[in-house]
């Protein structure tokens, strides 16, 4: 069954990929390019639930096809849930990780409340119908950015459990516990049992 994963990005492309061939499902996954979907969706909520509805509806009225689309983001206690529906823009519009990482390191400077957690939302759109599911992961900021693999604020992040970043971790070790592969677990049950 073909589905269209609704990013851009590299690095979520990856490990939705990764995730869905381990949970199975049978799913085909095509990309907005093999669709031909050149938009650039603003994401105007002012939640991932919104951005992720956004995203999918705006993909499936012009392509037809099942959609899934995430909004994603990494939320800390002490920054009262920023970067949050922010995250890949904290810095500035365009900015690199590297950037994104500088300014919460900057922000944190000195705060001993260093708890966090990375949240996703998932928006199915099927045949005209949505679904949401949701995945979290809790952690703690490191004091200094730490590790090589990942993407996004991976560098910073330790999860729970754990006294290595995200970045530092193996990919099956990030899989096992992300929030995405939470969320996808939701998402894959679903569709088994609708489909
Ligand atoms: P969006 O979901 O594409 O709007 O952006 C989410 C942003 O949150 C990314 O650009 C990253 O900065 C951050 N993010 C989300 N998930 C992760 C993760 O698993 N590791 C590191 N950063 C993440």
């Amino acid at each position: 069954m073909k589905w269209v994963l609704a990013t851009r990005n590299k690095g979520k492309v990856n490990e939705f990929q990764r995730l869905a061939d381990e949970l199975g499902g049978g799913i085909a996954w095509l990309s907005l390019d093999d669709v031909q979907f050149l938009e650039e969706v603003e994401e105007s909520g002012s939640t991932l639930a919104e951005n992720a509805r956004i995203k999918s509806w705006a993909v499936f009225k012009k392509v037809g096809l099942p959609v899934l689309s995430d909004d994603s983001g990494l939320f800390v206690d002490s920054l009262n849930g920023a970067p949050g529906v922010r995250s890949a823009r904290y810095a500035g519009v365009g900015v690199t990780d590297e950037m994104n990482n500088k300014k919460l390191g900057k922000d944190l400077e000195g705060v001993e409340d260093r708890w966090a957690h990375f949240s996703v939302v998932l928006c199915a759109v099927h045949e005209g119908k949505e679904m949401l599911f949701e995945g979290r992961v809790d952690g703690r900021i490191a004091t200094e950015v730490v590790g090589s693999s990942g993407f996004g604020y991976d560098p910073l992040f330790i999860p729970n459990g754990f006294d290595r970043t995200f970045a530092e971790i193996s990919n099956e070790e990030k899989d096992a516990l992300s929030h995405r592969r939470r969320a996808m677990e939701q998402f894959i049950r679903w569709k088994k049992n609708f489909f």
